[in-house]
């Protein structure tokens, strides 16, 4: 089984992605991670995609695709891999097809505007453990230390609308791809609605999945 969770900035992928993990022992490619590992660690590909990802724009589809199939590659992963942040263009969407990844799920997360702003504005990330939480749920934690708390450099009004802007731009030509797929019953599409608690989310993507 390999999952893709497609959805705008803030929808939820990356807490989906955990829950999704856990539950059905999956192991998740998170592009975003990836990138961002680079950038912590000063690496020469960190240094020339730190502005390309504060800024909010994708990085090219040449070189993100080369760094897929490359982790994909060095990991050896072929099956139980969930894709969370790739594809975001319909090239990069060709590229999992050439490098022979068998896609059984696509999930389409769907949120309001307006949620996706009070998502990505409120995320908070523990510098601790890596882990990431919503600022009105940090309250109730009494483990996490509140000078432990940052923010992603890319998580502010400006960036966070140009980020759903390129998403919207890049959605439909994607979302078309695999619907066409899953009319021959190639990969199973479903709408997910993330309007909803976390807890929801995850029964409805467990309900799917449970069959
Ligand atoms: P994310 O953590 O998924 O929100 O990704 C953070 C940033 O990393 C994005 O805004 C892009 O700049 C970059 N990025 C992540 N995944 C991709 C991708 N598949 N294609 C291009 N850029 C990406």
């Amino acid at each position: 089984m390999n999952i893709i969770l497609f959805g705008a900035p803030g929808v939820g992928k990356g807490t989906q992605a955990k829950f999704i993990s856990k539950k059905y022992n999956i192991k998740i490619i998170s592009t975003g991670d990836i990138l961002r590992n680079e950038i912590n660690k000063n690496t020469i590909l960190g240094k020339k995609i730190s502005n390309v990802i504060n800024s909010g724009k994708l990085i090219n589809d040449k070189l993100i695709i080369k760094i897929i199939k490359k982790y994909i590659l060095k990991n050896n992963l072929k099956n139980k891999i969930l894709l969370d942040g790739f594809p975001r263009t319909i090239e990069q969407a060709y590229s999992i097809d050439n490098i022979g990844l068998n896609i059984t799920y696509v999930f389409e997360l769907i949120a309001l505007h307006n949620t996706l702003i009070k998502r990505i504005l409120g995320r908070r990330i523990d510098s601790s453990s890596g882990k990431t939480y919503h600022v009105k749920n940090i309250l109730k934690k009494r483990k996490i230390s509140k000078d432990k708390l940052t923010i992603r450099r890319d998580d502010n009004i400006k960036t966070a609308k140009k980020r759903i802007k390129i998403y919207l731009k890049n959605q439909k030509k994607i979302i078309d791809f695999y619907k066409k797929k899953s009319i021959n019953k190639k990969i199973k599409f479903h709408k997910i609605d993330c309007n909803k608690t976390i807890k929801e989310i995850n029964e409805n993507i467990s309900k799917i999945l449970d069959i």
